[in-house]
């Protein structure tokens, strides 16, 4: 067993990065179904604010849905998902207000084509949150400066590199000033050498203090800024622990096996 290489070469600043006793995501006894395929079986989670938690497993788990359910991008059929203090049910108002206060990083950036990088910041502050415009934008700017490309702010998605593309996805979801973060595999899609950046980003924004969810198989980014690793298998936690045990001492025979064909 070893532990994973790290994945940026900068000093982490893990002191920064400190967990209140404040629950953000709580999730309780949890199902959901597509059609018939029992998806995710009786998932039962806490996430306090200022965690970092990686989830990893194999293709298939159910960790896109499990995280997507948490901002209501899929919707579960029994148990519950209590997103700081919202309970998400079929009631718009709370899907709403929790939306609000999640951002979301896709694989696949999402971005819009047709509108500048700027836009793509401001569109939603705008029209969802209806802050004036000015305002917006230089807002949109701050965030823009802080994963390092305002030059970019009035180019077009398809002018800008992968890895430029998913720190403007992550800079648009700041823009709504979300209060968790959840990233579904942000830098699977990218080339090996626009990787770091992206985790450069995410890192800065956890020294920050952001409640962050990451679907991830960079198991350095995991070692380096997680304070709790979860395994999932067939739609179950399988296993969670903290990432220096997690990566050393796995418990179960599925994490050792799905450990060993990653590391
Ligand atoms: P992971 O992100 O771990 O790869 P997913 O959450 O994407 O897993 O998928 C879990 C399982 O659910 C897979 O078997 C997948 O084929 C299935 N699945 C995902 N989305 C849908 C859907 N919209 N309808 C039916 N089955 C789906
Ligand atoms: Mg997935």
């Amino acid at each position: 067993d070893a532990l994973p290489e790290a994945t940026v070469d900068r000093p982490v600043n893990r002191q920064a990065m400190r967990v209140s006793s404040e629950v953000a995501v709580q999730i309780s006894a949890m199902n959901k179904w597509y059609g018939s395929f029992h998806v995710l079986r009786d998932i039962n989670m806490t996430v306090n604010r200022g965690e970092r938690i990686v989830i990893c497993g194999p293709s298939g788990s159910g960790k896109s849905t499990l995280i997507r359910c948490i901002n209501r991008l899929e919707e579960h059929q029994s148990g519950q998902i209590i997103v700081d203090g919202t309970e998400l049910t079929s009631d718009l108002k709370n899907i709403d207000k929790v939306r609000s206060e999640v951002g979301m990083v896709f694989q696949h950036f999402n971005l819009f084509p047709h509108l500048t990088i700027l836009e793509n910041c401001t569109l939603a502050p705008i029209n969802v949150r209806q802050i004036p415009k000015k305002e917006a934008e230089e807002t949109a700017m701050h965030f823009l400066e802080k994963v390092k490309i305002p030059e970019q702010a009035l180019k077009y998605p398809g002018q800008l590199s992968g890895g430029q593309q998913q720190r403007v996805a992550i800079a648009r979801a700041l823009c709504m000033r979300p209060r968790i973060m959840l990233f579904d595999e942000p830098t699977s899609a990218l080339d090996p050498e626009m990787i770091k950046e992206v985790l450069d980003t995410m890192i800065q924004l956890a020294e920050e203090g952001m409640t962050m969810l990451c679907v991830t198989h960079e198991m350095g980014f995991a070692r380096q800024v997680a304070n709790r690793v979860i395994f999932m298998d067939q739609g179950q936690v399988v296993e969670q622990n903290e990432p220096e045990e997690f990566f050393l001492d796995p418990r179960s025979e599925r994490t050792k096996l799905f450990l060993s064909q990653i590391l």
